[in-house]
């Protein structure tokens, strides 16, 4: 895998707000937060997403994820987080290099991230079906 700026911070060639460390994960302070505190996990590992990440590394990463998310809603007075993750450019994957945002959350009207809608029960049924059989 190509070096992203990502693997530039692991190895302090770039600068960053880190916030945590361990022998697998890394966690720094987004640089355009979409709230204070916004902060990312990663692993050290370079793995590109979701797609070719091993559990091993997921685990580690998941791992930090849950010990710096409280620690992120505290620090800003925060009630909640999302735990959000864009993987490949279709999905807004922007450095392809595995990353989760924790974003501090103080009230339910501050922004949307999306828009939902209703499907019929039977379209959901048939791509539930379907989403079942590709599991490898
Ligand atoms: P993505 O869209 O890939 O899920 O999000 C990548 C995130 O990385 C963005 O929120 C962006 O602000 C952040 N980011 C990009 N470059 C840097 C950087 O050099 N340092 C830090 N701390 N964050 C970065």
């Amino acid at each position: 895998m190509e070096d992203t700026i990502f693997t530039k911070i692991v190895r302090r060639e770039i600068p960053a707000d880190i916030v945590y460390e361990d022998a697998e994960t890394l966690a720094f302070l987004d640089v355009k937060p979409v709230a204070p505190g916004h902060t990312l996990v990663i692993p050290k590992k370079p793995v590109r997403n979701i797609f070719d990440v091993d559990d091993k590394t997921l685990a580690a990463v998941m791992r930090t994820v849950r010990k710096i998310a409280p620690a992120v809603r505290d620090a800003v007075g925060a009630h909640g987080v999302h735990i959000n993750s864009n993987h490949e450019a279709a999905a807004g994957q922007i450095v392809f290099h595995l990353h989760f945002h924790i974003i501090p959350r103080h009230d339910r009207n501050e922004f949307s991230f999306w828009e939902q809608k209703e499907t019929a029960s039977r379209d959901a049924a048939l791509l539930a079906e379907k989403i079942r059989q590709t599991i490898g």
